[in-house]
């Protein structure tokens, strides 16, 4: 077994955070999960009588963040790597949702990751070391109708975890972005926020998409145990990556926008380059 680390997992009552944190465990690792009721810490805690902590945090608690992290790092130990999991997602047509639903989805998705990273930063930084996941989702990279404010806040996450990475790279620290495809989670159901419809003009496109999501949800290819093991071996490695796909409909999708995206790129290049000079 590699060295045990303390790991802080963000949302581990269900899906990712909870499959990580139990693997986590059980290669010996000490995890501080956060979750969002008393209920909730007590039951998390029933995993383990010495390797498991919880804590209550919403991630869109900015001004209770610092408190929390400082806390942990006191009394737990330093934390070796901090997984921002927390997250869910929206889904709406845009015309049809309200900027406020788009500011909740950014609050939790975006604005509560970086609270976090700010948080551990500095510690990180004292110590020289540290590594830094963030889970952003194929949503990432390539874009479905109906999740726009999802995929903004990933596109999101995604560029702030790529330029913080190259920040910190210097002080020891790694940032990986690991963007899964579709996971047994609790994602698409009880997570979900879903904006009622409103707009008859986009039923063609936008019906037969919530209706297959519903459809598969708990379907879906991926096991989130063997999602945890890969994000543990990112953990491990000498070298973290960047950004790290997880799953086959993830590989596929992504290698196919990067494709199109390359070839628009060719058809406008002498567009493209007519602005210089
Ligand atoms: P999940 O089973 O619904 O788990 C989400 C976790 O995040 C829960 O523990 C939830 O806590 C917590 N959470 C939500 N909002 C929070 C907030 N404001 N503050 C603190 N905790 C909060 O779904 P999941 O799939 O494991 O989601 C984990 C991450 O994976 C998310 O960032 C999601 O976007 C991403 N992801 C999922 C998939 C997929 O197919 N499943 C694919 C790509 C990316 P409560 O129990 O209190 O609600």
């Amino acid at each position: 077994m590699e060295s045990s680390k303390i790991l802080l997992i963000t949302g581990v009552s269900s899906g990712f955070g909870r499959a990580l944190a139990q693997e986590a465990v059980a290669a010996g690792h000490k995890v501080v999960g956060t979750v969002r009721s008393v209920e909730a810490q007590r039951e998390f805690e029933s995993l383990s009588a010495d390797s498991v902590f919880a804590r209550v945090l919403d991630v869109t608690d900015f001004d209770a963040i610092d408190g929390v992290v400082e806390e942990i790092e006191a009394s737990v130990g330093p934390v070796d790597v901090l997984v921002n999991n927390a997250g869910y997602g929206h889904e709406g047509v845009m015309e049809e949702s309200p900027l406020a639903e788009m500011r909740r989805q950014f609050d939790v998705n975006v604005f509560g990751a970086v609270a976090m990273m700010k948080a551990v930063l500095p510690f990180m930084r004292a110590r020289r070391r540290g590594h830094i996941l963030n889970i952003t989702s194929m949503g990432g990279y390539i874009t479905m109708p109906g999740i726009s404010y999802y995929c903004g806040s990933k596109f999101a996450l995604e560029g702030i975890s790529e330029a913080l990475g190259k920040e910190v790279k210097a002080f020891g620290i790694s940032v990986t972005a690991v963007a899964p495809g579709s996971f047994r989670t609790d994602w698409a159901g009880r997570s979900m926020q879903r904006t009622p419809r409103s707009i008859p003009d986009y039923d063609a496109i936008f019906d037969p998409i919530r209706k297959a999501r519903e459809e598969k949800s708990g379907k879906q290819l991926g096991d989130p145990q063997k999602a945890a093991r890969a994000m543990l071996a990112a953990i491990a490695a000498d070298r973290p990556p960047a950004h790290l796909l997880l799953g086959s409909d993830a590989l596929g999708l992504v290698r196919d926008k990067l494709s199109a995206l390359e070839d628009e790129i060719r058809v406008w290049e002498s567009v493209t380059v007519s602005t210089d000079g």
